[in-house]
């Protein structure tokens, strides 16, 4: 249940590197709030400064969140309105203030979005990667075994991969993924988004780890890696084999929808499942 008295949480996200980026509602919900929670008060010093914005702000980040999220929620109860901000993009998004909102949420108060960019949305837009299907991994570990493992676990996951990368540890990642994934999986590194530089690469990793490699301006900046999911195993289990046996022989003798209603009645399996099966084998 809402608290009627108490005051919003904005989630506000800001540009990723080109400030026009930054929407004229966050502008006016950071004017408009009694506080700015940010991630790092100096560096936002400069947004808030670009677009005249006065409201104070103080400082939540990992180190601090727990506690500074209790006081915060106090200060909603009492009326007061707030915003969330991180030093870019989208709150939360391997940023803090994950601690905040749930605390504000189990007390009541409304969480409202601000939404804006985000790295990882606005690479997969342009990466010609699919996009029907995708997890954000964030970040890898920093020791190249605890990021094999990680990667290890993602080898045969079938929808596009999204990792964020920092400039020192992007050439020892794209190894690793090459020995993971191997040299010919797709990728694309889309690196300093909306910026002056903004590159996005779309290769097999082999490629791409060779590419980074050659030039030294391509190690730098931020980056966000695109891994193509896997191909989808074929299914080999009793069950379809069966079902393939009994509808190569009807599709043969009768038109598809009854193949389908004669093989549903043989095997009890799921209509959609068996007619699923009966177009493939049609177009094969
Ligand atoms: N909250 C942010 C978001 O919404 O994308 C991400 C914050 S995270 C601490 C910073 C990482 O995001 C960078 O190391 C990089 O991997 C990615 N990133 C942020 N801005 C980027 C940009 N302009 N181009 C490419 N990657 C970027």
């Amino acid at each position: 249940m809402n608290n009627q008295d108490s005051g919003t949480l904005y989630v506000v996200a800001t540009p990723i590197g080109n400030l026009g980026d930054m929407s004229q509602r966050a502008i006016e919900v950071l004017k408009q709030v009694d506080v700015i929670a940010a991630e790092d008060t100096r560096h936002s010093g400069r947004l808030l400064q670009h677009f005249v914005i006065s409201t104070s702000a103080i400082a939540v980040h990992e180190h601090n969140e727990t506690k500074v999220s209790a006081d915060l929620v106090k200060r909603l109860e009492q009326g007061e309105s707030i915003a969330l901000i991180s030093d870019a993009g989208t709150p939360l998004v391997s940023d803090p203030g994950y601690h905040l909102i749930r605390m504000a949420g189990d007390a009541g108060i409304t969480v409202t979005p601000i939404p804006g960019a985000c790295a990882a949305i606005t690479a997969l837009s342009a990466s010609g990667m699919p996009s029907d299907h995708f997890s954000f991994e964030g970040f890898l570990p920093s020791k190249s075994a605890a990021r094999k493992a990680i990667l290890e676990k993602r080898v045969n996951e079938t929808g596009t991969l999204i990792f964020y990368e920092s400039p020192h540890r992007i050439l020892d990642t794209l190894k690793d993924m090459t020995d993971i994934f191997g040299a010919e999986r797709e990728s694309v590194m889309a690196r300093e988004l909306t910026k002056k530089f903004e590159t996005i690469k779309r290769a097999p990793l082999a490629e791409l780890l060779s590419f980074v490699k050659a030039d030294n301006d391509q190690q730098k900046g931020e980056f966000v890696i695109l891994i193509h999911g896997a191909e989808k195993e074929p299914d080999t289990s009793a069950d379809t084999q069966e079902l393939q046996r009994v509808l190569k022989i009807l599709l043969n003798r009768v038109s598809l929808k009854e193949a389908v209603a004669i093989a549903v009645e043989i095997t009890s399996l799921k209509k959609n499942q068996v007619y699923e099966q009966a177009v493939m084998l049609k177009n094969k």
